[in-house]
């Protein structure tokens, strides 16, 4: 067995059913995909437009790609109609692009709201209060073309367990108030995308539904 199949292997057998493993392939070549396809892996993370654009062909076509990077609303439509989902959607303005795009294109496409709650500045991603607030007023029911299947959201980039927990128990208790007090009408809204190489056990202990791991499973990326 190839280090990248054991890899992906080895994690499997630490999450739960129902905890789906997106393996983050970002700076990876092709032939390393292929040899976590041939272990089984389907779903694949990309944080860079042109880079997943140019591994889409190379790929069989049952890959389920999922774009987890910051997205620029100029390059939305590259993306629409070959991802499965877009992870990171950080604005309501990315988010109406990605809508009118899609609507243009004829598909409807799946995503994730973005929170940031982790101690890094960032400009990206909604603030739990903002994101509350956009289900509050119901914004979501403008869309024609886009399905909202739940958050995703990052840690604290800190070895401080107790720090990453109180981070990713906000990110699962945001989605739980969204899922069960503002917006129980919400269809297929049961989407937790959080945890990473180093934290994803936490994430998992914290309600995870879907992990984003790239180094456990490649190794470490050359930039
Ligand atoms: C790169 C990346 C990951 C994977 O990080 P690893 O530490 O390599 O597992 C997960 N999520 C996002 C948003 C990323 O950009």
């Amino acid at each position: 067995m190839s280090s990248i199949a054991a890899n992906i292997s080895r994690i499997n057998a630490t999450l739960p059913q129902g905890v789906t493993l997106t393996a983050v392939s970002k700076f990876h070549p092709v032939e390393a995909l292929m040899e976590a396809y041939g272990a089984g892996q389907r779903v694949f993370g990309e944080s860079r437009v042109q880079e997943l654009v140019q591994k889409v062909p190379a790929m069989p076509e049952d890959v389920r790609w999922h774009f987890i990077g910051h997205l620029q609303t100029n390059k939305v439509r590259r993306l629409i109609g070959l991802v499965d989902m877009i992870e990171s959607v950080d604005s309501e303005r990315l988010l109406a692009m990605i809508d009118a795009e899609s609507e243009r294109a004829g598909v409807v496409t799946r995503v994730l709201m973005q929170l940031h709650v982790a101690a890094e500045e960032t400009k990206f991603g909604f603030t739990p209060d903002e994101l509350t607030d956009y289900f509050r007023r119901r914004a979501f029911e403008s869309l024609k073309a886009t399905h909202i299947c739940g958050v995703m959201g990052m840690a604290t980039n800190t070895d401080d367990a107790a720090r990453i927990r109180t981070d990713f128990t906000l990110i699962a208790d945001t989605f739980r108030t969204i899922r069960t007090d503002i917006a129980p009408d919400l269809r297929g809204f049961d989407t937790v995308s959080m945890g990473m190489s180093h934290d994803y056990p936490i994430a998992v202990q914290c309600g995870s539904t879907m992990v984003r791991v790239g180094t456990e499973i490649f190794g470490e990326r050359e930039y």
